[in-house]
């Protein structure tokens, strides 16, 4: 019987779709309005390439999707003790809709400041998801489940591997897995044997950070594979899974680039939108 071809899931396509969706959400949001309903408020502490890359890329975004952005920059030398009450007086104000904090964070006890006190309802990260019961889940782990919806696969009793497992990805993947009725394992970098677990599952996430860890031969043919990893190797971008042999085995896969990261900043704006709701209900207006 011939072979059914693989298929490349396309995230900057599949964000295309998103993105039109949410744009007319917001329009009609800030129509009703008379202003801009949406900010995302952004904390960060000096400036790496990466950084610079993403916060440039994310007010462009925002602006064309008409959603005001606050950002609050801090430089290394700053004191701690100065930057604390001006993040406090950013957690509390009412016209923050989302509040993103920038990794890397140097200041230790800033970050810790901020994560005790950040408010389940201006999550747009999803940090506070594991203690929170109406906080939104990670962009990147709502990126994963969109990509998966995208197949059409029927998650119900299907075998899932979830290889990292991290606050912001791993986890929050294998709850929102387990919640469409997938069983699903949780490896790590202490688990004995990940190729048995790979072998296994008819639906692979791989998020550990580590260039080509998943070896092609280990995908069960007709596996849906995505691969979250993003990894520099040999100056280029590259995935946790070996692309091109996956790709003779897997019925779906996502390319990196272009697969989890162009969705997973369209969650981002969905989070803000859903966050903006739970403003209003915590508030009585519904
Ligand atoms: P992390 O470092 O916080 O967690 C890595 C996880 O992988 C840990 O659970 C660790 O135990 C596990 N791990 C490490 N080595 C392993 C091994 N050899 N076998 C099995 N498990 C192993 O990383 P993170 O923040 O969860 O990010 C993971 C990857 O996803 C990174 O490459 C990151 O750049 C990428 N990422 C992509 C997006 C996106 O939107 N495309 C968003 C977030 C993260």
């Amino acid at each position: 019987m011939a072979k059914r071809p693989v298929k490349i899931l396309d995230g900057g396509e599949i964000a295309k779709k998103h993105l039109a969706l949410l744009s007319r959400e917001i329009q009609r949001l800030n129509h009703a309005a008379g202003r801009k309903c949406l900010t995302l408020a952004t904390i960060q502490v000096g400036e790496t390439k990466d950084i610079a890359l993403y916060s440039n890329y994310l007010a462009k975004l925002l602006a064309r999707l008409d959603i005001n952005l606050h950002s609050l920059k801090f430089s290394e030398s700053d004191k701690e003790a100065e930057m604390i009450p001006r993040i406090s007086k950013l957690l509390f104000d009412e016209s923050v809709t989302g509040i993103m904090v920038f990794s890397p964070f140097s200041k230790k006890k800033v970050a810790e400041f901020i994560f005790l006190n950040l408010p389940a309802h201006k999550d747009v990260e999803g940090r506070t998801f594991l203690k929170s019961h109406f906080g939104v889940f990670s962009p990147t782990a709502l990126s994963v489940l969109t990509l998966l919806e995208a197949t059409g696969c029927n998650f119900v009793g299907k075998e899932a591997v979830v290889i990292g497992h991290s606050d912001l990805v791993g986890k929050p993947v294998a709850v929102l897995l387990a919640d469409n009725m997938a069983t699903v394992a949780i490896c790590h970098k202490e688990t004995r044997d990940l190729k048995e677990h790979v072998r296994r599952a008819d639906i692979v996430v791989a998020a550990a950070g580590k260039p080509n860890l998943v070896k092609g031969e280990w995908i069960k043919p007709g596996a849906i594979v995505i691969d979250v990893g993003e990894n520099v190797a040999n100056g280029k971008i590259v995935g946790d899974v070996e692309f091109e042999a996956a790709k003779e085995r897997a019925s779906f896969i996502t390319p990196v680039p272009g697969g989890v990261g162009p969705v997973t900043n369209t969650m981002l704006v969905k989070n803000l939108i859903r966050l903006n709701e739970l403003h209003h209900k915590k508030n009585g207006n519904c």
